[in-house]
């Protein structure tokens, strides 16, 4: 009997041939046990916001706000997600160095938490906006800390950043609070980098934030409503890695939030977590279309690839290394060979995974990515060759949800405009 890989008891096979491929996954069960696995042992002070980039299904959101997760927006369209899943106003914060005029208008319009202003021009036209509307704007102030985390996927702090206000700079503006009457400074912000799989990094970090912040605090005589520590959460994908123990890590986190909540009692804790939450929840499948060999080399030529998945291709590190992945119709025989498993795409850079160890592959198996929940779709090129973006399941309590369909054809298309030889827009430069 072959073994298949199943979700909630749903064989892969069926989510093929009733969605088609290629096809994101998603494990509802998956996402409940990571959130809760931390959310139960974390203290209660530290509230979990889900960073809506990491994956921006509205379903996604949803679920994971009835979890308890609130929502971490940087765009407009993230910002409606995060509402129209259910997220309200008071438990949204708004983060990104380039908001424009409309997306600040619209954190004033929808009474969110916080704007987290990454510049001090920022923080004047959020004080313009303010005005204009008749209330007081309530703003965090990210930060550029002079320090940096060692052993990150990717470093923040102690460098020129376009993210926040040097901490530096921010020291010397004592009349902050004067300058910008309409503005209600009342948080500090602090993001330290992605993928961090040292839990006394993460601990050293939120201490130094949070001493950090209320250094800040009485330096510019803020009334201190809230601090967000960042997270940077990292979840293992290759070889030689290992994921974080949440318990560790709470065992280190708890004392520090205890000890500052004991002198910041009505102070608002908050940690963002974008792949920590998503990424092992989902499944990135692949139905293979043909087999053959090239220079002695073996290649599975797949119907998905970088279009829906750069961050398995590994773009933007020196070494590809491979995503964990399995022929996901035959997961009992053994990997006895290696296979380059490659896409659609006309780029010799659309190879998933390099020389992976599978068993021998046949057109019409499916080839599976796993911990491909964050990251996937909206993080790559799903226009290059136009193939556009894949189906997207989430399976919860055993049932198959359809959370984003297949672009179609039509769907590409429609915003482009067959140019007419006889006619022009109005703005034309006349001759
Ligand atoms: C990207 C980002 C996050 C989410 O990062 P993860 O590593 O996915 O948890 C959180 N906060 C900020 C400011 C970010 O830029």
């Amino acid at each position: 009997m072959t073994v298949e890989f199943q979700v909630q008891g749903v064989r892969v096979s069926e989510l093929a041939r009733r969605y088609g491929t290629p096809l994101f996954v998603y494990d509802g069960t998956v996402l409940r046990d990571r959130f809760h696995g931390l959310r139960d042992r974390l203290h209660p002070a530290m509230e979990i916001f889900y960073s809506l980039k990491a994956n921006p299904n509205i379903s996604i959101c949803a679920l994971l706000h009835s979890f308890g997760a609130r929502a971490e927006v940087s765009s407009l369209v993230e910002l409606t997600t995060a509402l129209r899943a259910g997220v309200p106003p008071q438990q949204v914060i708004f983060l990104g160095p380039g908001k424009s005029r409309q997306e600040l208008a619209a954190c004033l319009d929808t009474g969110i938490h916080a704007v987290v202003c990454e510049s001090i021009p920022e923080v004047a036209l959020v004080d313009e906006l303010a005005r204009e509307r008749g209330v007081r704007a309530q703003v965090a102030l990210r930060v550029n800390p002079r320090f940096a985390v060692k052993r990150s996927g990717l470093a923040m702090g102690g460098k020129p950043r376009q993210f926040g206000i040097d901490e530096e700079e921010l020291f010397g503006q004592t009349d902050l609070v004067k300058r910008f009457p309409d503005v209600d400074v009342m948080g500090v912000q602090v993001y330290m980098g992605t993928r961090i799989l040292h839990e006394a990094v993460i601990v050293e970090n939120t201490t130094r934030i949070l001493d950090l912040a209320e250094r800040l605090a009485a330096a510019l005589h803020l009334e201190l409503r809230m601090v967000d520590v960042g997270g940077g959460l990292g979840v293992s994908y290759f070889d030689g890695e290992s994921d974080l123990d949440a318990q560790v890590l709470t065992d280190g986190l708890n004392p520090v939030i205890e000890d500052f909540t004991a002198r910041h009692p009505g102070t608002r804790l908050i940690m963002e977590l974008g792949r920590y939450l998503t990424a092992e929840a989902g499944t990135y499948v692949m139905g293979v279309r043909y087999t053959k060999t090239s220079m002695g080399e073996r290649f599975a030529v797949a119907d998905g690839g970088t279009h829906h998945h750069m961050a398995a291709v590994g773009i933007g590190s020196f070494v590809k290394r491979n995503f964990p992945m399995a022929v996901l119709n035959r997961l009992d025989e053994l990997p006895t060979e290696e296979w380059n498993v490659t896409g659609p795409l006309c780029t010799p850079g659309d190879t998933i995974g390099k020389k992976v160890p599978l068993p021998p592959v046949r057109p019409g198996d499916l080839i599976g990515v796993h911990r491909s929940g964050a990251y996937g779709p909206t993080a790559s090129p799903g226009l290059f060759l136009s193939h556009g973006y894949p189906a997207e399941v989430l399976v919860h309590e055993g049932r198959c949800h359809l959370v984003r369909e297949r672009d179609s054809p039509d769907d590409l298309l429609q915003r482009q405009r067959l140019y007419d030889p006889t006619a022009h827009d109005a703005a034309d430069v006349p001759h």
